[in-house]
């Protein structure tokens, strides 16, 4: 799936480009269709979903198409609980709105600074104003912003707004606003208030839950605080490497990342049985066992979580000091995902994959898709013996009868490292 396939225009689609997105998260793919429709949204995501995104695009192409505002008037309006989110927001317009035909003017209308640029900045109006409450309300009791002819209102971090005490001035706010109209509301939770909200605003919202979702790969921000290192391993060897791993790191907690349920469950019962706390947590597990699974490892009572991709998407884990790729991903671009689950808000993080002869080939592709040439290491006692496959390795993962395009190509890098010279190590 891409940007253009989601209705997005080329303008737009460049400019994500520009920023290295390479697909829509999932949000993105639910909510920005839904947002071009013109229909109200509900949609439950968190920082790092790519929310800005899901939002801001779909309302940048609507802008942009029908172009025109009145003098003073405001199309768009933003309301987030915090300056610096406000401020990110507006930086995040500007991004996406670089290669756009007609500017678009935007307004930051934030409290803890002077009101007066605010004002002069909104005489002739603007298309987008992204703002907390508060100082909203103020700028319009002084008529320096005009609602009447909001089209679209965004609440961003609903919840947060919300528990921050702004309920009186939203309430205020929106009976500014224009009956008929377009609402966006964004919400990591649910408590009563914002449902409350949500009724009091929306109409017939198309309700989109992102807990399937995995957090967007910034490769330049995992490259920048992740170390990322790369064992050589037999591939009977990954547990007891895993084991050695944990007992001469001092990590408070490890995300071990499995292709299966099977081999989920499989690690999760050999470190059990080696004394290590540890639980697994995939699709097929009930949702009460997830949640706890998860809990546990937040609260730090299991050391190791052995997840699968899915099981994984979502998950916000802070402080996470270590992920390990005991096998690797299949896509290229869930690399970056997983190892992105270590090294958040700038604390240091390492990430390790596994490589054994089968999946060299597999790795490589990684690399070479994110630009990366990574040493190879190898521990005492653990060195591999296996050897190469001259082909596709059969655990592969081919689904169909056909073989996939990866499939494909990953046979064909495997071919060429059997025949190659060997890599010294
Ligand atoms: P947000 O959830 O909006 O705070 O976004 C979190 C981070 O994800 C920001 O750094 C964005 O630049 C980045 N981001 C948003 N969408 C994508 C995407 N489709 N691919 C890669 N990164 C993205």
């Amino acid at each position: 799936m891409t940007f253009t396939s989601l209705g997005l225009s080329e303008p737009l689609a460049r400019a994500v480009a520009d920023l290295g997105y390479d697909a829509p998260t999932p949000i993105q793919r639910e909510a920005i269709p839904a947002v071009l429709r013109g229909r109200d949204v509900w949609a439950s995501a968190r920082t790092g979903s790519g929310k800005t995104a899901a939002f801001v695009l779909p309302l940048l192409q609507a802008l942009s198409e029908h172009p025109g505002r009145a003098p003073k008037q405001i199309r768009a309006l933003v309301l987030v609980p915090t300056r610096e989110l406000a401020a990110q927001i507006s930086e995040a317009i500007g991004r996406y709105g670089r290669h756009l035909p007609r500017p678009l003017k935007t307004c930051l209308a934030v409290g803890g600074v002077s009101a007066n640029p605010q004002m002069m900045a909104l005489r002739g109006g603007a298309d987008l104003v992204v703002a907390t409450p508060g100082r909203a309300l103020d700028l319009a009791k002084q008529n320096a912003l005009r609602l009447s002819s909001v089209e679209t209102l965004v609440l961003d971090e609903a919840d947060r707004l919300l528990s921050l005490g702004f309920t009186d001035e939203l309430t205020r706010l929106l009976a500014l606003l224009p009956a008929r109209r377009q609402n966006l509301l964004f919400s990591a939770t649910f408590p009563r208030a914002v449902q409350t909200l949500a009724a009091q605003l929306l109409h017939e919202p198309v309700r989109l839950s992102v807990e399937a979702s995995a957090p967007p790969a910034d490769s330049q921000q995992a490259q920048s605080t992740i170390e990322q290192r790369v064992i050589e391993v037999d591939t009977d060897k990954r547990t007891p490497l895993l084991r050695r791993l944990l007992e001469t790191h001092a990590w408070s907690h490890v995300l071990v990342f499995v292709a299966s349920r099977h081999g989920a469950d499989h690690v999760t019962l050999k470190l059990n049985r080696a004394g290590i706390p540890a639980a697994a947590l995939h699709g097929e597990l009930s949702q009460g066992a997830r949640t706890q699974a998860l809990a546990d490892f937040q609260a730090q009572r299991v050391k190791v979580l052995v997840a699968t991709d899915v099981a994984s998407r979502g998950l916000d884990i802070a402080q996470l000091p270590a992920v390990v790729n005991y096998d690797l991903p299949r896509s290229t671009v869930d690399y970056l995902h997983r190892i992105g689950r270590t090294g958040r808000a700038g604390q240091a993080g390492v990430a390790i994959s596994f490589v054994t002869a089968s999946t060299e080939a597999h790795f490589r592709l990684i690399e070479r898709r994110h630009h990366l040439a990574l040493p190879r290491e190898r521990i005492a006692g653990l060195e591999p013996t296996e050897s190469a496959p001259p082909a596709l390795d059969p655990h592969g993962g081919v689904k169909g009868k056909r073989k996939s395009k990866k499939d494909k190509l990953r046979e064909a890098a495997a071919a060429a490292a059997a025949q190659g010279p060997k890599r010294k190590s």
